[in-house]
């Protein structure tokens, strides 16, 4: 077995026992492997490994690695900073957009867009300056004022917790993130389904499902890093 199917099977392990902990179907739990620090080449050993829904984090990677699968072979999934002036270059290859907050790239995507975009609002849970995404209050008026937007459906949240080992705070912040999830998707707003919990990473995936996470971003864990020895 190589290194990648020992990962996989560790992290499908851990994944299945924290669902269990917190009794979830397996399957309600998509997995998202970030591919952001690691090779083309390598990439393709995550797909044939069985992932299909792959994340980055700059628009260059995703450009590079997106026009390399062919389409639809693979899901991909933004999970980076978005600017504005870089929508038309994520659009084309992006089924999901993790890291909207701005409304300049809301009308971005409007104007561009020949399909609808499944996009996550971002949020700051942590109230860290440091940290993107939007203040909590801040979260039910932008959502209300997409209303109007066609090419743009709000699927779910996305935060990223703060860099602590503390898991109480930790699993405050995941939990914060489904309360206002639930607040949303309460709204049954038409643009703004809001089902989906976009949190978990390879520190604190195992939490965040336990919270709720229907979507977890998993890189180092699963992929290794460029540096970090083979695949
Ligand atoms: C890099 C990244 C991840 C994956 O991080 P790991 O700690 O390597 O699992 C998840 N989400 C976002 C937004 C990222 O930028």
């Amino acid at each position: 077995m190589n290194e990648l199917d020992k990962r996989k099977r560790e992290i499908e392990e851990r994944i299945q026992a924290a669902c269990d902990r917190a009794g979830r179907e397996r399957s309600s739990v998509q997995v998202i492997a970030v591919t952001k620090s690691i090779s083309t080449e390598r990439t393709e050993e995550v797909v044939r490994a069985g992932y299909g829904q792959l994340g980055e984090n700059r628009p260059e990677g995703l450009m590079e690695k997106g026009s390399h699968f062919p389409e639809k072979s693979v899901e991909w999934h933004f999970i980076g900073n978005v600017q504005s002036r870089r929508v038309k270059d994520i659009l084309p290859h992006a089924q999901v957009i993790h890291s909207l907050q701005t409304m300049s790239v809301a009308k971005q995507i409007e104007k561009r867009a020949e399909r609808v975009i499944d996009c996550f609002v971002q949020v700051n849970t942590s109230e860290e300056d440091s940290k993107s995404g939007l203040a909590i209050d801040e979260v039910k008026p932008f959502i209300e004022q997409l209303q109007s937007f066609e090419r743009l459906r709000v699927v779910g949240l996305m935060t990223m917790a703060p860099f602590t080992k503390d898991e109480a705070i930790i699993r405050q912040t995941f939990r914060t993130l489904a309360t206002l999830q639930r607040e949303i998707e309460a709204l049954q707003l038409q643009h703004a389904p809001c089902h989906f919990l976009s949190m978990g990473m390879s520190n604190d995936f195992e939490i965040a499902i336990e919270e709720g996470a229907t979507h977890i971003r998993i890189g180092t864990a699963l992929v290794g890093s460029e540096s970090g020895g083979s695949v």
